[in-house]
């Protein structure tokens, strides 16, 4: 769970990119960098940080050329490490290369212990180092045909954004599991990003997503070249519509915003409760909340206050600093919760500290009844594929049932969205990438395998 950008033929590239790493920030606030490429040269700027402490005016001045690749990075639940931010830069026997990449390999161990044996050395823990090793050992003489070499090799969820001293490609995975959309700038030039909010901030214009299985590559005074490279087989990421993307994105060819809007009303279906309000936990259950408030014609109030100045709660490694976290995110406006019977509507239930204490919340607050209601189906399986999960043994849905977890929390009821409610919601068209609900490991990996959230 990353952002990756890529902008080229751009004046002020680096501006560009900056910009929209700044309205990616939600997909990762760890670590940012940008690397930009001027024909001669590649130049690099990565530190710790949000977008909007790492860069100051000077950094962007420094990193000069039309072509610029960035990368903000999510903090995963594992070991923090300074070395793993991007983009990873090298110089190898073409000359130079940059990339970003957001996903994660599910070979990523087979990869690293053949180079290994082979006498490669690694300085971080991200699937990235390997891609950059493959390419540099690949005896291919055009960097094109060594990232095709090195994608023959790579297996699992990856959106990849390379660059070399005057060109870039890019690439999504044949599963087109983790999301990427091709823009046109204003004032000439190309981007992709993970997201289109980016291309609302820096005023690009939305061209189409990335096909999955496809490259693109860029070059100077051409346009930009689309191949085919994979049989494309679609299953993008259900949980970008749930929780992880903006809500004004829109992912292959779906507004977020709309999509949780339907969870909601779905869920107001499936799972009915008799109340007086329905409060969303802000923000990320606002538009479901909304949703579940229309299907049952009760009033949606946003009874739950949140302070915008705390990070995500996920950010924190350790249980003792979620749990304080949450209190100091969210507070509850008691003279509107007291005595009534409220429906408390959230995107997931992953662990289960968040929903726990804001039940605790809402009736120390006074509330008569808290009926939880979670406009996702129970996650019972870590995600392979780029989206930061626990281990197995500490989703909460993998052990207990949605009886069992309601009074563990001293909620009324708590209730799930189907798995059937969710594909209905987001469209029978295609096939969603939906691992964390039903364990189907399509693209490689498995429940016991090292995902990204675990460093070995
Ligand atoms: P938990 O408290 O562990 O049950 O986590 C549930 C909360 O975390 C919900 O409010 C979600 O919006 C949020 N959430 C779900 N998945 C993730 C994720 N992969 N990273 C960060 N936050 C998440």
């Amino acid at each position: 769970m990353c952002a990756i950008v890529g902008v080229f033929g751009a004046k002020k590239a680096s501006t560009v990119a900056y910009y929209a790493l700044f309205a990616m920030q939600h997909r990762g606030q760890e670590a940012t960098g940008i690397s930009t490429a001027d024909g001669e040269h590649i130049s690099i700027y990565k530190k710790k940080g949000m977008v909007s402490d790492v860069f100051s005016q000077s950094a962007l001045d420094n990193l000069r050329g039309d072509c610029a690749i960035g990368h903000n990075r999510y903090s995963t639940a594992g070991k923090q490490s300074t070395n793993d931010s991007q983009p990873v830069f090298a110089k190898y026997k073409l000359g130079e290369m940059s990339i970003v990449h957001n996903g994660n390999l599910t070979n990523k161990y087979e990869i690293r212990d053949e180079l290994i044996e082979k006498g490669a050395i690694f300085q971080t823990d991200m699937d990235t180092e390997n891609i950059i090793h493959l390419i540099a050992k690949s005896q291919e003489g055009h960097l094109v045909d060594r990232i095709r070499d090195m994608l023959e090799k790579i297996k699992g969820a990856y959106c990849l954004v390379i660059q070399s001293r005057s060109k870039m490609f890019v690439v999504r995975d044949r599963f087109g599991i983790r999301p990427l959309s091709l823009g046109k700038l204003k004032d000439g030039g190309w981007i992709v990003a993970s997201e289109t909010c980016a291309f609302d901030l820096v005023g690009a214009e939305f061209v189409r997503d990335v096909r999955p299985g496809e490259m693109l590559t860029f070059e100077e005074g051409k346009e930009p070249c689309s191949k085919q490279i994979f049989d494309p087989d679609p299953h993008p990421c259900a949980f970008e519509y749930i929780y992880f993307a903006r809500p004004d994105s829109i992912i292959d060819g779906k507004n977020v915003y709309e999509m949780r809007l339907k969870m909601g009303r779905k869920l107001a279906e499936e799972m009915p409760a008799e109340v007086d309000l329905v409060l969303p936990v802000p923000d990320s259950g606002v538009a479901a909340a909304k949703g579940y408030a229309d299907g049952l014609g009760v009033p949606f109030e946003m009874g739950i206050v949140r302070n915008h100045y705390v990070g995500r709660t996920f950010i924190e490694p350790t249980q003792e600093i979620r749990d304080l976290k949450v209190k100091l995110k969210l507070s509850p406006i008691k003279h509107m919760i007291a005595g009534k019977k409220v429906a408390i509507i959230d995107d997931s239930l992953v662990r289960g500290t968040t929903s726990k204490q804001i039940v605790r919340m809402l009736k120390e607050a006074g509330a008569a009844e808290v009926h939880m209601r979670i406009a996702a189906p129970e996650i019972k399986y870590p995600c392979r594929y780029g989206i930061d999960t626990p281990t197995k043994q500490e989703l909460i849905s993998t052990r207990h049932t949605p009886e069992e977890i309601a009074s563990d929390m001293g909620a009324d009821s708590l209730g799930f969205l189907s798995i059937e409610g969710l594909t209905s919601s987001l469209g029978t068209d295609r096939t969603y990438s939906l691992v964390s609900f039903d364990g189907h490991y399509f693209a490689g990996g498995n429940a016991e395998s090292p995902g990204c959230s675990i460093f070995l």
